[in-house]
């Protein structure tokens, strides 16, 4: 059974972090604003000693241990406390994964032995599997059953360390399974702690009914899915999956405006098998653009003179056995400012570990353990547009912590497949994920 989480009074109990070994605040040095970019990366505001004190859900004050101590509000109200001794741990703000999508009911195990055997992607999808097989399962279930499965992939992703996480739809590719989808992430983010970011992926891959009209089925989704999912506020985002196979430049752009007439922001996956030219989608200002293992120099250039955040998610690239990954030293070097999350999804990605990913970053694509951090958390907080709130331990922001037992920090990304985060804080509440 998925756990449900504890009462909300939890909140009003104070919490204090003391004797942290190493806080990564993550906060800007100079007060400027903006994603990280270049060196700007690798600035992970790290205080040794630390305290953080947590009150009613927000963050109220960071510093050191001994001043924290001396404060006379903590002195007054040390017994209304819960402390938390951090002594030779590392304190990192909450993971942002900011690209997921956990409404599906299986896991694709024949399509894992056929990748074993040879197969492609496109093979595997002309042969009925791929995000056509997951559809079935989304099709026939019912909302509370896939709430459920819903919240036990929030809690398993919450368990190394993950605080705010985005989760599509995209697996029920009708009017009707498709807002069931994002109903069940909505109930299900109602039973976390965390924070969810709903997103409405319609545009997925057309479903087989309208192969052989594909343009009935994106006008489904400009016309119906679209305008009902910002009408019941069940999605902030509208998602299209760019790419050979699935939709053309010229049906995202569509489908992209409608998002945008009806009120919602957008975001794409993109240059993931084929490259597409980045200038028309940019136009729309999405706040983050993902996968872009084939962007070229020229999407690179405009991509670092944009707002819009380059998200990697290496755990597709390495769960499909590829060899290539997106070039994001390059892109780092530009200037452009980027994430990293798990796109955590029963085909290309069946990992719910941001600290993987870290290590993924920096063993395959050349971020050094800094990078893959800062892009984990403060950055990942830009691509879902939550970076007043998330991302940083600064005072004011919601008090959404994770604690590692480890002594240094790049340690998050050099211990693989094992899960050192000990206890998770979500919204000021103290989840204890094993
Ligand atoms: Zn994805």
């Amino acid at each position: 059974m998925p756990r449900r989480h504890p009462s909300r009074t939890a909140v009003s109990t104070p919490l204090l972090l003391l004797n942290i070994g190493q806080l990564l605040t993550l906060r800007w040095p100079s007060g400027n604003s903006g994603p990280r970019r270049g060196a700007e990366l690798r600035e992970l505001g790290i205080i040794e000693g630390a305290a953080v004190l947590c009150v009613g859900g927000k963050i109220t004050s960071v510093g050191r241990t001994k001043d924290a101590l001396r404060d006379p509000w903590i002195k007054k109200h040390r017994k209304q406390i819960r402390e938390l001794d951090c002594a030779n741990k590392v304190v990192i703000p909450g993971f942002v994964d900011s690209h997921t999508h956990p409404a599906f009911m299986s896991p694709r195990l024949t399509d894992f032995e056929k990748r074993i055997a040879g197969a492609n992607y496109e093979e595997i999808a002309e042969a009925g599997g791929g995000i056509r097989a997951s559809i079935e399962g989304v099709r026939r279930a019912g909302k509370r059953e896939l709430a459920e499965r819903v919240l036990s992939a929030l809690n398993e992703i919450a368990a190394p360390g993950t605080t705010t996480v985005e989760a599509k739809s995209g697996y029920g590719l009708s009017l009707e399974s498709e807002l069931k989808s994002l109903q069940a992430i909505r109930a299900a983010s109602a039973q976390w702690p965390g924070t969810v970011v709903p997103t409405l992926l319609g545009a997925h891959v057309v479903p087989s009914e309208f192969q052989s009209n594909p343009q009935q089925y994106v006008s489904l989704i400009c016309e119906e899915m679209i305008p009902q999912a910002a009408r019941r506020k069940l999605a902030k985002f509208v998602d299209v999956f760019c790419d050979k196979g699935a939709f053309s430049e010229e049906d995202s752009l569509r489908i992209l405006n409608a998002a945008r007439k009806n009120g919602l922001q957008v975001r794409a996956h993109i240059s993931q098998l084929t490259r597409t030219s980045l200038e028309r989608i940019l136009k729309l200002n999405p706040l983050s653009l993902d996968h872009l293992d084939y962007v070229d120099e020229a999407d690179i250039r405009l991509l670092a003179k944009s707002e819009t955040i380059a998200t990697f998610v290496p755990g597709a690239n390495y769960f499909l056995g590829l060899r290539e990954y997106p070039p994001a030293r390059k892109l780092i070097d530009a200037g452009v400012g980027v994430a990293l999350a798990t796109d955590y999804n029963p085909g290309s990605s069946p990992t719910a570990s941001m600290p993987f990913v870290l290590s993924l970053a920096c063993t395959h694509m050349k971020m050094t353990p800094a990078e893959a951090i800062t892009a984990a958390t403060i950055n990942g907080a830009w691509a879902l547009g939550l970076e007043k709130s998330k991302g940083s331990i600064e005072p004011g922001k919601d008090s959404d912590l994770a604690i590692f037992g480890v002594k240094d920090y790049r340690e998050l990304a050099y211990w693989v497949a094992s899960n050192r985060c000990e206890s998770v804080i979500a919204g000021g509440l103290v989840v204890v994920p094993r």
